[in-house]
């Protein structure tokens, strides 16, 4: 191993004022998962994304737990996940004791298939399962905006809700509309390794305020209003800390240079990549839609062997790793998972093609210039 500093695939990046926020809640003592910085961290969220209700939670995990159980999603129920994902966006259709189906991906956003979807719907419909299924939920992958119409209009002619999985793409914009925003109820990630970052949280949003006071009810226990503790329903303990939300609200007032940063590291690739690929290669990143803007959280390859003289994405991590830089492959889709062997899948290789040849490349909102040398320098010797 090399005695090089690492560089990360994506790091948590301070802006300054975070350290402020975090004073202000140990000075005013609000050391609990309520107090004024979760308020305004909601309030920022929701007037950022445009979304008129946001609930701070501990994590996006537990913003898509809380989610299906306001969708009256339980046992024997049914919920349709994008197979191409973190599995992040799967495990809660379990907490709930609901059955999975995983939707292959499609090529121009990586995300989830609308063709494949309707197939799905169509098949359990056929088959008299399709009062069971009570969501979809599609990802924005690397904050790339899925494409949204037509799964919406596959969804309402089904009458099915939408919950957006946006975690990776906070600030991703789908005609006009941020993502998280389109669906019915939409959740977000603060994790380390997110665009912004609490070091660990997450968001519910959405339009429907009835939704959203019932998640902020569900994530203290569901306490009933009585002066002794009192419960009609089984509750989960998923509030955002007020020292945590005072990260947030310091993040927030740096979102924007983030995306910057980051849509400029893809520009970055794009460059060296079409050097590259002019010396007869051809490493193609994530596309999109023409009407979507990415923040382009993870910047990503794909690079078919057979069509880079044999080269192929294990290769180029294990290079780049000598350098002690940090690639990972794209995620293994769900279908493939051990966990999830038995689950039912609809849709093609696409997906799993992605994983075979797919690599995320550093895409931190802070490289140095003499990380990008690095960077620029060892990619290309590994196809000179
Ligand atoms: C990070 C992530 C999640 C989960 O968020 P956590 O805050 O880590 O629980 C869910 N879905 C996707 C696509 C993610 O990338």
């Amino acid at each position: 191993m090399s005695d090089k500093t690492k560089i990360w695939l994506s790091s948590p990046h301070m802006g300054g004022k975070e350290q402020e926020f975090v004073n202000e809640a140990f000075e005013t003592n609000w050391i609990a998962p309520l107090g004024p910085h979760v308020n305004g961290f909601e309030a920022d969220l929701e007037k950022y994304n445009g979304v008129a209700h946001a609930a701070a939670l501990s994590s996006g995990t537990a913003a898509l737990h809380i989610a299906l159980d306001i969708l009256n999603v339980g046992p024997s129920d049914i919920v349709i996940v994008q197979s191409f994902t973190f599995c992040g966006s799967a495990n809660p259709v379990i907490y709930r004791g609901a059955e999975p189906v995983f939707i292959d991906s499609e090529e121009e956003t990586w995300n989830m298939c609308p063709i494949a979807l309707n197939n799905a719907l169509e098949d359990l419909s056929q088959k008299g399962l399709i009062a069971k299924v009570k969501a979809i939920i599609p990802v924005h992958l690397y904050g790339m905006p899925a494409k949204m119409d037509e799964i919406k209009a596959v969804a309402s002619s089904y009458n099915i809700p939408i919950l957006e999985d946006a975690a990776e793409s906070l600030g991703s914009t789908y005609k006009g509309t941020f993502t998280g925003a389109i669906g019915d109820m939409g959740v977000y990630s603060f994790n380390g390794n997110k665009i912004i970052t609490t070091s660990g949280g997450g968001a519910l949003v959405s339009s429907n305020k009835e939704w959203i006071d019932k998640a902020r009810f569900l994530a203290t226990q569901a306490r009933d209003d009585a002066p002794h503790y009192q419960h009609t329903q089984i509750g989960y303990n998923y509030r955002l800390s007020n020292v945590l939300a005072g990260i947030g609200r310091g993040q927030m007032l740096i979102l924007d240079q983030h995306i910057e940063a980051r849509r400029k590291n893809f520009e970055r690739y794009q460059n060296l990549f079409s050097r590259i690929n002019q010396k007869g290669y051809a490493v193609k990143l994530q596309p999109g839609l023409e009407n979507s803007f990415s923040n382009r959280w993870l910047s990503s390859i794909i690079m078919d062997p057979a069509e880079n003289k044999g080269k192929d994405r294990e290769g180029l991590r294990n290079f780049l790793q000598e350098e002690n830089i940090e690639a990972r492959p794209l995620w293994k889709p769900m279908h493939m998972q051990p966990v999830f062997q038995n689950a039912k899948y609809y849709g093609g290789d696409v997906a799993a093609k992605l994983f075979e040849i797919g690599l995320c490349l550093p895409s931190g909102s802070n490289l140095s210039e003499d990380d990008w040398a690095r960077i620029e320098t060892k990619i290309e010797s590994f196809f000179s």
